[in-house]
């Protein structure tokens, strides 16, 4: 992995609270709970970090909770959506799967090994098949190296190839995402966003992956530089069987990529689902609003605007009860002191009072919209 795997929590100047692996399990079970572990090639089980921030003369240390038990199963040649608003925790998420930075609680599976019981050695090589692309391809590279030294890296500190069969693989990475050989001995600055962004995928592929987190991989892109990457994306998937956790905004983005969404509210998945479901039969409010904003090619409605009040409440003082009842345009007194669970619906797990006692009126009367076909085998 390059340089830049920088560990990108929310919280900026944060202290994380290693607790190492704790609790497990817990409500919010993810769609896929029901699998076998050994259909998952990466398990998320009751994932959770929290930060310890502030303390000093005059300010206690206090707990930021980031993410807080994540359930997620990630199948080979499958990509699950994670969207939420800026601080939501998605991130945050992408770099714990990765084990980039180390759960408060819960633990990460790959190929039924949790990584936490791995020694540093075996965690090395564990990390060859769980990479990154990252947001800014320009603030992920680093200026002072060439392409071809960026490219290959990786395979060069974990011995894989080295002087003229290194070059021989890297040229091919970099022919797979469409760079020109040429391209081998000049700097990053000398290249668009699009094709930086081509450079981070090839850097990111050169240990042969399973697992990739794509964190907002195209939001930095103009819309048909990120049209080309996303298709990209998906044909590496097709050919390679890799699963990605996609991490974005755009709701647009994810629904063309995805398999399945997870919606994320300050720190906690609220919706997950198979993506049709999501977009033609969103049943969280939460999810609703933000679908409801997301403007259609025709500029005909989704359906009628819901507009949340406020912005997502810090996650140093999240709300009680439902953290999300203060912009909630539904919210009943309940949702103000009783926490709503996770519950699985035939493969629809929802975050909510209200859909729990039953679908919430509108339900299931989406847009059609444009979506990925069935998965690739
Ligand atoms: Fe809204 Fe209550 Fe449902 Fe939370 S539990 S989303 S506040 S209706």
């Amino acid at each position: 992995m390059g340089s830049a795997a920088s560990t990108n929590a929310a919280t900026g100047s944060a202290t994380d609270t290693n607790a190492g692996t704790g609790s497990v399990g817990g409500a919010n079970a993810g769609i896929n709970e029901s699998n076998s572990a050994a259909a998952a090639m990466l398990r998320a089980v009751g994932l959770t970090k929290t930060f310890r921030v502030g303390g000093g003369l005059l300010r206690a240390e206090r707990n930021v909770h980031a993410v807080t038990d994540v359930n997620l199963e990630f199948g080979a040649g499958r990509t699950i959506g994670i969207v939420g608003e800026s601080g939501c925790g998605k991130s945050t998420l992408g770099r714990l799967l990765l084990r980039l930075l180390q759960p408060s609680a819960g633990r990460v599976e790959f190929d039924g090994v949790d990584l936490a019981t791995l020694t540093p050695r075996d965690l090395r090589t564990a990390r060859r098949n769980m990479q990154i692309v990252f947001q800014d391809p320009y603030a992920s590279l680093n200026p002072r190296m060439r392409i071809g030294r960026i490219v290959g890296e990786g395979l060069e500190v974990h011995g894989v190839a080295t002087g003229k069969e290194l070059r021989e693989q890297v040229l091919e990475l970099m022919a797979r995402v469409g760079l020109g050989a040429d391209a081998y001995d000049r700097y990053p600055h000398e290249f668009s966003g699009g094709q930086r962004q081509r450079v981070g995928i090839a850097r990111a592929l050169a240990l042969s992956p399973r697992f990739i987190v794509a964190d907002e991989p195209v939001s930095a892109l103009d819309v048909s530089i990120g049209a080309q990457i996303l298709n990209l994306l998906m044909e590496l998937q097709d050919e390679r069987g890799l699963a990605y956790a996609f991490i974005s905004h755009d709701l647009r983005v994810v629904e063309h990529v995805s398999h399945e969404v997870a919606v994320m509210y300050l720190g906690r998945i609220v919706e997950i689902a198979p993506a049709p479901e999501i977009y033609a039969g969103a049943r969280h409010p939460y999810t609703r609003a933000l679908l409801s904003a997301v403007p259609t090619v025709d500029g005909a409605d989704r359906k009628q605007r819901v507009i949340l009040g406020g912005d997502v409440p810090s996650p140093l003082d999240p709300p009680g009860g439902c953290a999300f009842h203060p912009r909630c345009p539904v919210a009943v007194a309940r949702c103000r002191s009783e926490q709503p669970q996770l519950i699985d619906d035939a493969g629809h797990a929802t975050a909510c009072h209200l859909v729990a006692d039953g679908p919430l009126p509108g339900s299931g009367s989406g847009p059609q919209v444009t979506r990925r076909d069935s998965p690739p085998t």
